[in-house]
């Protein structure tokens, strides 16, 4: 890493990637969940393909969190530090943002991803830890997703303006800002005032901003339905901590009247905005009217997201898969045997690690549910406890379920699900094995969408946005059993590359009745296809590889992303 410098990649115009977290490594702690797993993905696939783009984000020196669980399930939050000297090279060039009137400098970190394409991207960390910084100004960047409104708001000036000048100081020609979610929509702001217009005599003060000179800039993917999801901020606080960086009628014309909200700052000043599945891009559109919503569905990086004796079968049936995974498309040239022999392997290595780390007792042959995500109330982590007698019955001596998963510290409710999760575990010790997992990370995430043999999915209709940990499973040869919500409503073909629970997205939700379905399809469908047709149940693994892996992988969308976003 030591031999790179920002030097190298300025021969020629970029894509600015900006994301307040970006997840590349497991020991990394620069993400907290989907949305950073996926920007890491983003700018994996973008290198294998040699895009010309860079990657902004902030360090993260103290993580998100370390999660401890006692033995009722209750979190406690650790930091999880990072020491960017392991990993990045520091970079010389200071810029510095205006915060509560004070000029805060602002640093940066190069990290460069390496693909064995022999693509190079650059990934710059920004940074405030500086000895020329007031201390209250040091820790700005610390914690991902920590603090209160106005910590969150100093992270975003540092992120989207800091984030401008530093690229700009260090001789980036950037052709496209690529905002990843609304926290690093400030950059607009910073855009207008770059490229206001030259008029000599002005007489309304509004004519010198060139909003289409930016909005031709930037592209904006918005992430989530769930309001909690769309950052605001009062304008007394947006007073006190952005300084007066524009005139406030014209922030309020952007932003709104009541609020400062990125999302909006966001859609207003982008010429492309998308959701990331069909469906999101459809409810996007209902919570923005007028604005154009398209959409462009996530994916996974499949390199990453393949554990290693799959890797070894695709390599050996599949060449080039890794950067070419339609590929996939020829999974039926892989023997049955080999693929289970390959499953089992990340099986037992799963296995092992869960009797190890949680004294568990699970054993090889028994039919696996894995169910990690984030801990928080719409992704019910508990529907599967909804009748315990009718699971215990459905299940004994026949399944075996693991769960892992972080809530946010201040989600209560999720906080509360990881509880209830470990009182059904109690609850059922002596008829069915229920383990949970602390610390899901990335590396945790690998383990399970490999080793389970189901990845079960139930959230609150339509609030999962995409959801990607079950097209990483589908990289793996392992079903989804899921609500049609996000991605799944596009993958999912009953019975063939995995199972719905509760009815088709056309019709109107009923979550009363999701649980009722989830029972009966394990009872009757799913657990005695495990068990009595093997041959039925290696078709669904293969097609959960041709038919999904096939399509939701980063590649595919980075390459939307070009001919869609990019190049416009
Ligand atoms: C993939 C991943 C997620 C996102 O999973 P969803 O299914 O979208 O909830 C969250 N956390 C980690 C550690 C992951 O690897």
């Amino acid at each position: 890493m030591a031999q790179y410098s920002t030097d190298d990649f300025i021969n020629e115009p970029k894509i600015a990637y900006f994301s307040m977290e970006i997840g590349i490594r497991s020991d990394m702690p620069t993400y907290s969940g989907g949305l950073g797993v996926l920007a890491g993905d983003t700018v994996k696939s973008a290198t294998d393909l040699k895009l010309p783009m860079i990657a902004i984000t902030l360090l993260t020196k103290k993580g998100y969190f370390k999660q401890e669980l006692d033995i009722y399930g209750r979190q406690t939050e650790l930091p999880d530090e990072l020491d960017p000297v392991k990993f990045m090279i520091p970079i010389k060039e200071r810029v510095s943002v205006c915060i509560e009137n004070r000029d805060v400098a602002v640093a940066a970190w190069l990290y460069v991803i390496e693909s064995a394409t022999g693509g190079r991207m650059p990934v710059l960390f920004l940074d405030t830890d500086l000895p020329e910084n007031e201390e209250q100004d040091r820790g700005i960047a610390y914690h991902l997703y920590g603090g209160d409104q106005v910590y969150r708001l100093k992270q975003e000036i540092v992120l989207g303006i800091g984030g401008v000048r530093m690229l700009e100081c260090l001789g980036f020609e950037i052709k496209k800002y690529h905002m990843n979610e609304g926290h690093s929509s400030l950059l607009t702001l910073e855009l207008l005032l770059r490229y206001k217009k030259d008029i000599e005599e002005v007489w309304d003060e509004k004519l010198v901003w060139d909003f289409d000179k930016v909005r031709s800039l930037c592209v904006f993917t918005t992430h989530t339905p769930v309001a909690a999801g769309h950052d605001k901020f009062s304008y007394d606080i947006v007073g006190r901590v952005l300084c007066n960086m524009l005139p406030i009628e014209v922030m309020k014309d952007l932003g709104g009247k009541d609020n400062l909200n990125l999302t909006l700052l966001a859609l207003n000043l982008s010429n492309y905005v998308n959701g990331v599945a069909k469906k999101h891009g459809e409810v996007s559109q209902g919570m923005f009217p007028g604005y154009h919503i398209n959409a462009i569905t996530n994916g996974v990086h499949s390199f990453s997201w393949t554990c290693d004796s799959m890797k070894r079968l695709f390599d050996k049936y599949l060449p080039g898969w890794a950067n070419e995974p339609e590929i996939f498309v020829r999974v039926g040239r892989i023997p049955d045997d080999e693929l289970w022999t390959a499953h089992m392997e990340a099986k037992r290595i799963l296995i092992d690690y869960v009797n190890r780390e949680a004294q568990a007792d699970m054993n090889y042959d028994t039919f696996t549910i894995g169910f990690a995500r984030r801990a928080t109330a719409y992704k019910r982590a508990d529907l599967l406890f909804t009748d315990v007698e009718k699971l215990a019955r459905i299940g004994e001596g026949r399944l075996q379920i693991i769960y892992a998963g972080k809530a946010h510290p201040r989600d209560e409710n999720g906080k509360m699900l990881i509880q209830k999760i470990f009182e059904y575990k109690d609850r059922l010790k002596d008829r069915l094995k229920v383990v949970f997992l602390k610390n899901y990370n990335m590396e945790l995430a690998l383990k399970l969408v490999s080793g389970v043999d189901v990845w079960l999915n139930t959230p609150l209709r339509p609030l999962e946005a995409s959801g990607t940990s079950g097209m990483k499973a589908t990289h793996n040869g392992v079903p989804n059993f899921s609500v049609l919500d996000g991605w799944w409503i596009e993958g999912h073909i009953e019975g063939f590359t995995g199972w719905a629970i509760g009815p088709s997205s056309e019709v109107a939700a009923d979550p009363s009745k999701d649980a009722d379905d989830l029972y009966h399809k394990l009872e009757h469908v799913i657990i005695p296809a495990f068990y009595n047709d093997k041959h039925l149940w290696i078709r669904i693994m293969q097609n959960a590889i041709g038919k999904n892996a096939y399509y939701f992988n980063t590649h595919r969308m980075m390459r939307r992303y070009v001919t869609e976003a990019y190049i416009r």
